[in-house]
């Protein structure tokens, strides 16, 4: 089965469903990466891994190790340019040409001759504009191709035993519940490839537990899946992506314990 993973920087596949991807790299899927940007206004480490003016082509040499750890077919980038965090944190988006993304989007769709997208769940996960526009982009592509073959599935979808709450989607109900502590080590070492990333990946947790803690200390190992097209209230059994994941035996209905 051919997969298109579609994210807004590099790390989000590892963070966010690393777990899920090497699932199904290992179940014999051809799951192809598609990153919009090279994450250049995101943090260069602490201490820094890298002048600034380099973070883009580090973050996409970090993204390359994570993609073959994750045993990706396939990594391509968009050449779109992450701008940089603003004043409090403020988060931006790195377009405003919507129309464009969905173009690119599709093209890259028909080239790897996917059937099925993954991609940022509505509220960008913790409403992270770039994840909400790459959201939107997906939703827009799948809707102009309108074809029921191709399959869209959101990441990080809500249920009530979602390990950290704060990611969860809430308008998005997961269809799909992904038990990957058969890939921890997979996503711990894609993890270990985002060096400049990892005082990020530890400093809530750290401060929150008032000790530094690192980066495979915080890899969670439940992750899940909602299915925004064709839309469902429950999976049908036909479904490919979900026969998949469940081959490998680490998948299951969110009603089922
Ligand atoms: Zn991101």
């Amino acid at each position: 089965m051919n997969i298109l993973a579609f994210f807004a920087h590099p790390d989000d596949e590892t963070m966010l469903c690393g777990g899920t991807l090497a699932l199904l790299a290992r179940a014999g899927a051809q799951v192809h990466l598609l990153i919009a940007t090279r994450g250049e206004g995101g943090e260069n480490g602490d201490p820094p891994v890298c002048p600034r003016e380099k973070l883009g082509e580090v973050r996409a040499e970090e993204m390359r190790c994570a993609a073959e750890k994750l045993g990706a077919a396939s990594l391509r980038f968009l050449s779109y340019v992450d701008p940089l965090v603003g004043p409090d944190d403020t988060l931006y988006a790195f377009t405003e040409d919507e129309e464009t993304l969905v173009s690119e989007l599709i093209e890259v769709l028909q080239s790897v001759h996917a059937e099925a997208l993954i991609s940022h769940g509505s509220n960008g996960e913790y409403g992270h504009p770039a994840h909400r526009l790459c959201h939107r982009a997906a939703r827009k592509a799948i809707e102009r191709l309108g074809t029921r073959a191709l399959l869209f599935y959101t990441i990080q979808a809500a249920h009530p035993e979602h390990p950290r709450p704060r990611l969860a989607n809430p308008q998005d109900p997961a269809h799909l519940i992904l038990d990957t502590r058969s890939v921890h080590e997979v996503k711990v070492a894609a993890a270990l490839c985002h060096r400049t990333q990892h005082a990020l990946f530890v400093r809530n947790t750290s401060r929150e537990l008032g000790c530094p803690v690192t980066v495979p200390e915080v890899i969670r190992d439940w992750e899940s899946l909602h299915r925004v097209y064709p839309a469902v209230t429950r999976l049908p059994v036909e479904d490919r992506l979900a026969i998949l994941l469940k081959s490998t035996g680490c998948a299951r209905d969110p009603d089922k314990p």
